[in-house]
């Protein structure tokens, strides 16, 4: 039996149910045995200049997870030196793993939609499975209708509809509305406690 290893990346700043319902749900439509959550280490094309510390996104990533068995979280990319590509940390996964693990890589409807001013996604596309999640506000079929040919290794997963969104719910925190029911509990303990996005 071949093992089969989702992998999820992102800022996670902080992390929230839009994605801990895309894993679940690629866990499930794509029978993987894990789900590892990959935080980003210098998230160069993050739109807002300022991102919270590395380690303040893996915590929040780790609370959020532990209480599933099915996902962990990895440090390779806070821990890795320079900019952060996905194609680097899918080659290290790969090198990592057996030869008998396959990679899926999930990426929201807006992070699939700009795949291709990624570093080298000829090589994503030999190194992982894509699937694409759907997500509120962006629209796969012009995904589909830019895709080169030959890379036809995308999947359209629907998962149900969140429009959560990290960025508004840093604005929510910097403006003292509510995020309850948006994210773990835990996690809007840890943005309290370490004062995040004030
Ligand atoms: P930000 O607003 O800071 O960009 P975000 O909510 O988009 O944060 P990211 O950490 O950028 O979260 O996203 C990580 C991955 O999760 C991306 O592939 C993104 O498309 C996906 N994702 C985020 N939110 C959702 C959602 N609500 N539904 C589906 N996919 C999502
Ligand atoms: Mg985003």
């Amino acid at each position: 039996m071949r093992a089969r290893l989702g992998v999820m990346g992102g800022t996670f700043d902080p992390i929230h149910y839009g994605h801990l319902v895309a894993a679940e749900e690629a866990l499930h439509q794509f029978e993987l045995d894990q789900v590892v959550f990959v935080p980003t280490g210098d998230p160069w094309m993050k739109e807002h200049a300022v991102v919270s510390p590395a380690e303040d996104r893996y915590l929040m990533t780790v609370i959020a997870t532990a209480s599933d068995a099915k996902f962990r979280v990895s440090r390779m990319e806070i821990d890795r030196e320079g900019p952060t590509y996905t194609v680097d940390t899918l080659r290290d996964l790969r090198t990592e793993l057996r030869a008998t693990t396959d990679l899926f890589f999930v990426t929201g409807a807006d992070a699939m939609l700009e795949i291709f001013q990624w570093k080298d996604p000829a090589e994503l596309f030999e190194l992982a499975h894509l699937i694409a999640a759907t997500r509120p506000g962006y629209d796969l079929e012009a995904f589909t209708a830019n895709t080169p040919q030959g890379h036809p290794d995308v999947t359209v997963m629907q998962v149900p509809a969140l429009a959560i969104s990290s960025t508004d719910i840093r604005a929510r925190v910097a403006a003292g509305r509510p995020i309850r029911y948006l994210l773990p509990e835990g996690v809007t303990t840890y943005i309290e406690k370490a004062g995040l996005y004030r």
